[in-house]
């Protein structure tokens, strides 16, 4: 056997399983609109909630930062990768937070990686919603410490778990804020207070909750009016802010220590002057303004009462994050490709990225679609699912 067979035989019994995934290829701006493969569609299925990413200010920033700084960072952030870009960036964004300091990565994903093994090790225990993201698991896995997993959203779960683990030398509990298959919110009071009873550290993950909860999109903590009672916040600034990045955001203690120990933040290149400066201007447009978290949100509430009203069932989502629950994998793949040739654009959730049997198209709303798109997505929507038998024919 020549060394490199395993991945024919690996590839060939994925795709028994139906479990290859193909990646169409996007061939404009993104938007409301986009070309995909070809063919122009409705896009419900991009993290751009507030329609950021080819925003006109956010280009300008980006051109104007190239011209300055040119295109590449050259290093990391502490060796001579750090612009006066990075720092007016993670001023902004802490005072947008309400937080005393950021520090922002080149990805959400990485900034995970930075935060958690830098904060536990080996003699640890961290406690982690079973339903949180990849980039949570795999910053857990890196940091060698125990990894207790309670069940999704179960405050009483955590609070017994945590009395059970002894002789542990640090806490941490880790939650995402918004469930990204699913929509659903961490209950975030609960867990802070039964956090507070085992003086566990409590780490968000808000990639999700990042310019659509609280004011102005301020995230979670605001949501539920739980500012400076969270010890981490990580987020991302490659879905409501249009970009590409990560961050961390709390106290500036916490912030200084990562500078010395987050190993994405020492060991890969910092992210470029035009996403950084990119960046700076989404959060100044979410200072200035709230106007694009409320069209998201009304737009989130039509699309969700209208598709409630047809008989779809949305699971229980409650943000702009719609799962359109098909059960079958092969049903929601065809349902996908279905809306794709009447010309939207909407991907089918398998297992294992959700449980066996609770495939779903997950829809994402964006400030971007106009109310005639969503007519639009309606009217498709209906007529599809009822001739793929998903809702019953009216
Ligand atoms: N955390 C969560 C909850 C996410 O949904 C994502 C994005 N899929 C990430 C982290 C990673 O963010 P990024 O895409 O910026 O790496």
């Amino acid at each position: 056997m020549a060394k490199w067979d395993f991945l024919t035989a690996e590839l060939t019994s994925l795709e028994r399983e139906g479990l290859v995934g193909h990646t169409r290829t996007v061939e404009s701006a993104q938007g409301a609109w986009i070309t995909v493969d070809g063919k122009r569609v409705l896009n419900l299925c991009a993290n751009n909630y507030l329609g950021l990413a080819n925003h006109t200010r956010l280009r300008e920033a980006a051109h104007a930062a190239i011209e300055r700084f040119g295109v590449g960072p050259a290093a990391v952030r502490s060796i001579v990768g750090t612009l006066s870009l990075h720092h007016e960036l993670e001023q902004k964004l802490a005072a947008f937070k309400g937080v005393e300091a950021t520090l922002t990565l080149q990805s959400g994903f990485n900034a995970n990686l930075a935060v958690i093994p830098a904060l536990v090790q080996e003699d640890d225990a961290i406690f982690s919603d079973e339903l949180n993201h990849a980039s949570i698991i795999d910053g857990c896995r890196l940091s060698r410490a125990q990894v207790i997993r309670y069940r999704h959203g179960d405050p009483d779960d955590l609070a017994a778990a945590l009395k059970r683990t002894l002789g542990v030398r640090r806490r941490l509990v880790i939650t995402d804020g918004v469930f990204s298959m699913d929509g659903d919110i961490a209950p975030l009071p609960q867990i802070v207070k039964v956090a507070a009873q085992s003086d566990a550290m409590v780490m968000v993950d808000d990639a999700h909750g990042e310019g659509v909860l609280g004011l102005g999109g301020r995230g979670i903590s605001h949501h539920f009016g739980l500012l400076g009672q969270v010890d981490v916040e990580v987020g991302t600034l490659s879905k409501a802010f249009g970009v590409i990045g990560g961050y961390v955001a709390g106290r500036q203690i916490l912030i200084d220590y990562l500078k010395q120990q987050a190993r994405p933040y020492l060991f890969s290149s910092a992210a470029t002057a035009a996403d950084v400066a990119a960046c700076i201007a989404a959060v100044e447009l979410l200072q200035q303004s709230q106007e694009k978290v409320a069209q998201l949100w009304d737009n989130t509430r039509f699309f969700q009462e209208r598709m409630r009203a047809l008989g779809f069932d949305l699971g229980h989502t409650q943000t702009p994050i719609t799962p359109v629950m098909v059960g079958d994998a092969q049903r929601a793949r065809m349902f996908s490709a279905q809306l794709f040739s009447a010309g939207i654009f909407v991907q089918a959730v398998t297992f294992p990225t959700v449980p066996r049997d609770t495939a779903r198209l997950r829809v994402m709303l964006s400030a971007a679609h106009t109310r005639q798109d969503l007519e639009f997505a309606l009217e498709t929507f209906t007529r599809i699912a009822q001739a793929c038998q998903i809702i019953a024919a009216s």
